[in-house]
């Protein structure tokens, strides 16, 4: 088993740090991929456009900004060969803002917020709120463009109720996800004093919010509120990541479900094209393919569900000679999405033979009614990977009395008829507003998926079973 020393360990989980920190929503977690890709000589392509490929080339492309494929096509890759394809997804759950935000109440300006996926909503009270998030803005010259919107001041709160007047709030912990959910803007009293931007009419953006709400995008994008035509906002917790603990072995974060995975194999694939020899030996394909809306079921037009992929795919294999149906048959996704480790305060709601740990090892999710893709085939394969670059696995099983998550992998093998293997790293409060992984497993996720970039066209070449 390789040791990883100590100090790499901490500068792997430092850049995770990083990457969340700078990743506020979707559209900045594939803002923060692109400028890593720039940095390291991948070339964009465009959807609309016609492409071109190169063997030894890198690409990326994006969908709806908050989707992004980026790969790097092998020197030896010929007609039919496979794509070595590691998936994982950019979103989390959230309060995202309501078509039209602009709430009273009490003397009170609320902002109305959608429930955005399964979040631990009770989790998001009492905390210092931002917002971040992608916003339409008409150009001075008539044009439309995307932007990336972010605020980190902490502009916005939901505030629990007092104790005092309900007793029983410790009992559960339950959230009227409509009527308890709307976040504190300003009140009315100093609002009036302090913004003069009022607009009351309904059909334009600036309309449908708090003047002083968007005076602030404003501000940030340097545009008029007229030159808003939309925006999908989420907000955040204005708090950083951080590395923790008394021996800083964890990292208490918002959003590692998924941007654990959505940052390692960005760096693995980013890693595995370094060395240029390792792309002169390589006959498949290498890809990461991190989506937007997992948490909402994958079914949108940038989702793991939507066809985006097998376009895409069909794509890269037209200009090498097309045969997309072999290359499907030679290929792997490895869906990664972290996984529960076993919580030292609930261990009995876990499989007495499967309690995965923290710092022990990338962990294999199996589930025999296909909640998780995972075959004998696929386990096996990346068992003889993670052996070979000595990272530690574990296997994690839900008890039958329990529900079962699930993720892209079941979604994507299905549709593509792809092989498949559901894995990621072990955490505690997934899905709350502040989560926790531990720092190890942060060198662990790059480092096996480097080695699968390297190693599995050779291993799938001695496997006589698909
Ligand atoms: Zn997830």
């Amino acid at each position: 088993m390789v040791k990883f020393s100590k100090e790499k360990v901490l500068e792997s989980a430092e850049e995770l740090v990083k990457f969340v920190n700078g990743s506020p929503s979707p559209y900045h977690a594939v803002d923060q991929c692109i400028q890593r890709l720039d940095a390291s000589g991948f070339q964009r392509l465009d959807e609309r456009h016609s492409w071109e490929l190169a063997k030894g080339g890198k690409y990326y492309l994006t969908r709806n900004d908050s989707t992004i494929f980026a790969f790097a096509v092998g020197k030896k890759f010929v007609t039919g060969n496979g794509v070595s394809m590691v998936g994982a997804h950019t979103d989390s759950p959230c309060f995202k803002l309501k078509p039209k935000s602009k709430q009273e109440s009490e003397g009170c300006l609320l902002v109305g917020t959608q429930c955005y996926g399964g979040g631990i909503w009770h989790t998001w009270f009492d905390r210092d709120l931002g917002a971040a998030g992608q916003v339409i803005v008409e150009t001075e010259e008539g044009k439309y463009e995307s932007k990336l919107f972010r605020i980190d001041d902490p502009i916005l709160r939901v505030p629990n109720i007092c104790i005092h007047l309900n007793r029983t709030m410790n009992d559960n912990h339950s959230v009227n996800k409509e009527t308890q959910t709307p976040a504190v803007l300003a009140t009315k009293c100093i609002d009036e004093e302090m913004n003069e931007f009022v607009n009351s009419d309904e059909n334009t953006a600036a309309g449908k919010h708090h003047g002083a709400f968007i005076e602030r995008i404003c501000s940030v994008l340097s545009c008029k509120p007229e030159q808003i035509i939309d925006f999908d906002i989420c907000l955040a917790d204005t708090q950083p990541a951080a590395i923790g603990g008394v021996h800083k072995e964890f990292i208490f974060s918002p959003r590692l479900d998924n941007l654990f995975n959505a940052y390692t194999s960005l760096q693995a694939l980013i890693n595995s094209c370094v060395d240029q020899k390792s792309l002169d030996d390589e006959t498949n394909i290498r890809m990461i393919a991190l989506y937007d809306n997992e948490e909402v079921g994958s079914q949108s037009a940038q989702g793991a569900g939507s066809a985006v992929t097998e376009w895409v795919l069909r794509r890269i294999c037209q200009c090498f000679g097309g045969a997309f149906e072999q290359t499907i048959a030679n290929s792997y996704l490895l869906s990664v999405d972290q996984a529960h480790a076993v919580h030292p305060n609930y261990a009995a709601k876990h499989e007495n033979n499967h309690k995965p740990q923290l710092h022990k090892g990338i962990v294999i999710k199996t589930n025999a009614n296909q909640r998780y893709a995972t075959t004998a085939i696929t386990g096996s394969i990346i068992r003889l990977i993670a052996k070979k670059c000595g990272v530690p696995l574990q296997d994690v099983v839900v008890r039958n009395d329990s529900t079962c998550g699930s993720t892209i992998g079941p979604i994507m093998s299905a549709k593509l008829g792809v092989r498949t293997l559901d894995m990621g790293g072990p955490m505690l409060s997934m899905h709350s507003i502040r989560e926790q992984c531990c720092t190890t497993s942060v060198q662990q996720g790059v480092t096996l998926f480097h080695a699968f970039f390297e190693e599995f066209p050779g291993i799938d070449r001695d496997l006589s079973a698909n």
